[in-house]
């Protein structure tokens, strides 16, 4: 696989620095039942990195001294990783909201059949990619039979009560566009996949999240090898638009990777880029227990241009709408 990273070191975007920490984006480990081809992470069925118990206690050592109030759990599978279930209750029990990024054709294999009901009795947040409403789109991302699976997932779902008005149970769906390109606007492309996947299956969800694809890992480096790169980082830039900088993730959340490493986002751990508040290497979470984070700056880099492009972007979606 090609690295962007050299690519994307060196930048003129503005410097950012971190407000209050309220999320702890929190990544599981690279297993994946899937291989899908925008994947940021490369994550698959033959990564054996996983996060291990002794981690994980560190994980809610942070949340009880920091007052954390949200655990966005990601992957690879998170719920591939054996601690999932563990971490998941021990959080809850806190009253902390946790987001569980799913990949939806998880709830259908062999031995999560029970995951989906644990979800529901744990009152935890549903978020789950669906590139598209069409069987096309999806599986050119996600492989051959993702749509149909993950449409059978989706009705498991809301038969629990998911994404139903009033049930408390949250599902929100995940777009992100297919190749080179910025996402359509997400209350547009809501509307138009709450039509189409209420008409042809009639699924429900509560929220539709736009997230633009960052030019790093697997998407970046398809970039690459197709000549693609600078045309798309053109665009990103193009589209630059100030007024995303206030509401970047990266503002609000640290992100943990399968080891206890911290970042300042998803994508710097996928670029391996450590704090810069840190003078070394790596900082792993259980050394931050007694530092305030608040004010820190934050490492940028030319991929930072995906977060503020357009309606901007973040793990919850669009900044702008
Ligand atoms: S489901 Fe998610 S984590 Fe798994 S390969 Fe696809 S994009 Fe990566
Ligand atoms: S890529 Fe990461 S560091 Fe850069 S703006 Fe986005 S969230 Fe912040």
């Amino acid at each position: 696989m090609l690295d962007t990273r050299p690519l994307l070191e060196e930048t003129d975007f503005p410097r950012i620095f971190r407000g209050k920490l309220s999320i702890l984006q929190v990544n599981l480990g690279y297993l994946c039942n899937l291989s899908c081809v925008h994947c940021h992470v490369n994550a698959g069925p033959k990564r054996t990195e996983l996060m291990s118990r002794e981690t994980i206690d560190q994980v809610l050592a942070f949340i009880d001294k920091k007052d954390i109030k949200v655990l966005d759990l990601t992957g690879g599978a998170p719920e591939m990783n054996p601690e999932f279930r563990y971490l998941v209750t021990e959080a809850r029990k806190r009253n902390v909201e946790v987001i569980d990024r799913c990949n939806l054709t998880i709830l259908n294999e062999p031995g999560y059949e029970d995951l989906a009901q644990f979800l529901a009795d744990q009152q935890v947040i549903v978020t789950a990619s669906l590139p598209c409403y069409s069987e096309q789109n999806v599986e050119q991302q996600r492989g051959k039979g993702v749509f149909a699976e993950s449409i059978q997932a989706l009705q498991k779902l809301n038969s629990l009560g998911y994404g139903q008005e009033d049930s408390g149970l949250q599902l929100n769906l995940v777009y992100n566009p297919g190749g080179p390109f910025l996402p359509p606007s997400q209350a547009m492309l809501q509307a138009d996949y709450q039509r189409e996947l209420s008409d042809a299956y009639g699924i429900v969800f509560n929220e539709l999240l736009t997230i633009t694809n960052m030019p790093i890992s697997r998407f970046g480096s398809i970039l690459i090898s197709k000549g693609q790169f600078e045309d798309y980082m053109q665009l990103l830039k193009d589209n630059f638009s100030e007024q995303n900088l206030a509401g970047v993730m990266c503002r609000s959340l640290i992100s943990i990777d399968w080891q206890g490493r911290v970042f300042d986002c998803d994508f710097n751990q996928m670029l391996h880029m450590p704090l810069i508040a840190s003078d070394r290497p790596e900082t792993y979470l259980s050394e931050l227990l007694d530092t305030d984070l608040e004010g820190d700056e934050i490492v940028i880099g030319e991929h930072c241009y995906g977060c503020t492009a357009g309606q901007g972007s973040s793990c919850g979606g669009a900044l702008a709408e």
